[in-house]
């Protein structure tokens, strides 16, 4: 009994420094039956078994009045809004947490299960293996709805600390060719080393949560692959989880779009990715942190994006390509123009969330290329900043204005397999980046560093 009250005394003045609770919660959403592996338009069927389990996992965090955030991060490839806008509204129903305070990652591994919604139209798949895809999106919604509760039922006090750390296998992919810029390995290209990490600590100095991020496409096994894993993400989940045991620890997918692992397409590989991910986490953590203090606030801005101008001749001459993703892309499209609703924008998901006076999370939606991450960082500073892609609607990818005039595969040709009717406006990164200013300011934050 004085034993417990002494540490209790210990306790109290740290928690009253800080004030903050966090909740942790976490599920298996690894499919039950076979179901095609996405991100990949080579695969022809069925996942064969798993290498380790998928998780969705959240985060809850407090403050000391009551404001809330919660973080979720799930190895899958990405979560379209067709599902995210039902998961949001479910919890915003069930749990009061509005939309602004919700932010749902994913890893984007390339050996996770088809989602509904996402990337659908790289498979032509037959109507058993549609209904397979559908019913795990529907199992998917639940477990984000019911770790999102869990994570908020386990509030509790704790402190929170960031720091940075770095870890080197990311390399930029967009390889310069006489006949353009092919996917291949570019060591002179942009790249962000930097491996954010929250730490989350109860009362009693229990880890209950490691959450940390890196920009690089999370795709170390390549078309080949059939059996279900979080590649090197979810290595890096299990190695941090197994030198803190009790803890959760989470991924959080960044700018990585235009990066790839270096070297990649073996298991063994994808864990030793995942290991140096680990220990770029753990030096980390055993150096200083900085501890949070000051309020958690949340912002969430929705801004149309523009298509690049096109017309119905465009799609009517497509009809007759020898490419079947772009006969299936014309179709939709021309069918867009008759119902009288050409695709001319889409609506882009900007969000933003301070843990504290010291640390903020941006979350931007798609497959969001590095430049945007080195711009962020130009202008907040490089500490107390993640910069995170793959959230809250995953619906292309995100190129800046260089990759956009430069060309290839994250500019064009993968709009094709997204279902969307071309290239982005040339305005897409000032667009993204008003918006972005939007967000930071009104979670108090203004830029510091150059300006553009
Ligand atoms: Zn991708």
């Amino acid at each position: 009994m004085t034993k417990s009250l002494v540490l209790l005394g210990l306790a109290a003045p740290l928690l009253a420094a800080s004030g903050y609770k966090a909740g942790v919660a976490r599920l298996i959403i690894t499919p039950e039956k076979p179901i095609y592996l996405s991100g990949y338009a080579s695969r022809n069927h069925p996942s064969e078994g798993a290498v380790h389990d998928l998780w969705a996992k959240a985060l809850a965090i407090e403050d000391s009045k009551g404001s809330r955030v919660v973080i979720v991060t799930t190895d899958i490839i990405g979560l379209p809004r067709s599902i995210s806008d039902v998961v949001a509204a479910r919890i915003e129903k069930q749990y009061g947490l509005e939309r602004a305070r919700l932010l749902l990652n994913s890893s984007h591994t390339h050996t996770g299960p088809l989602i509904a919604g996402n990337l659908e139209s790289m498979f032509n798949l037959a109507a058993e293996e549609k209904a397979t895809v559908a019913e795990y999106g529907q199992r998917l919604t639940d477990s984000i709805v019911s770790v999102v509760g869990a994570s908020l039922a386990d509030l509790r006090p704790a402190q929170i600390a960031t720091g940075h750390g770095v870890a080197g296998f990311g390399m930029n992919r967009r390889e310069p060719t006489p006949k353009g810029v092919k996917i291949g390995v570019n060591p002179s290209g942009p790249t962000d080393h930097d491996v954010p990490v929250i730490r989350i600590t109860a009362a009693d100095g229990k880890v209950l949560a490691i959450l940390f991020g890196y920009a690089c496409h999370n795709t170390t096994l390549t078309g080949e692959f059939y059996k279900l894993s979080g590649d090197y993400a979810g290595f890096a989940q299990i190695e941090v989880e197994k030198l803190h045991p009790g803890t959760t620890a989470m991924y959080l997918a960044l700018c990585g779009a235009d990066q790839n692992p270096e070297p990649r397409s073996t298991l063994e590989i994808a864990e030793s990715h995942g290991k140096s991910l680990a220990a770029a986490v753990e030096s980390v953590l055993r150096g200083k942190m900085q501890p949070s203090q000051g309020p958690v606030r949340a912002a969430f801005q929705m801004t149309d994006l523009d298509f690049a101008y096109h017309t119905r001749d465009r799609y009517q001459a497509e009809l007759a390509d020898k490419d079947p993703y772009k006969v299936r892309r014309a179709q939709a499209m021309l069918k867009a123009y008759d119902d009288g609703r050409p695709v001319r924008r889409y609506p882009y998901p900007v969000q933003a969330l301070a843990l504290g006076r010291n640390f903020s999370v941006l979350a931007l939606g798609g497959e969001v290329g590095i430049d945007y991450a080195i711009r962020v960082k130009r202008q907040y500073g490089s500490q107390g900043i993640a910069v995170a892609g793959y959230s809250n609607d995953v619906m292309g990818y995100i190129p800046s204005t260089r990759i956009l005039k430069e060309g290839g595969y994250e500019a064009e040709t993968s709009m094709i397999y997204y279902g969307q009717p071309g290239p982005w406006a040339e305005n897409v990164e000032e667009r993204i980046f008003a918006t972005i200013a939007q967000v930071m300011g009104r979670v108090g934050r203004k830029p510091s560093g150059k300006a553009d």
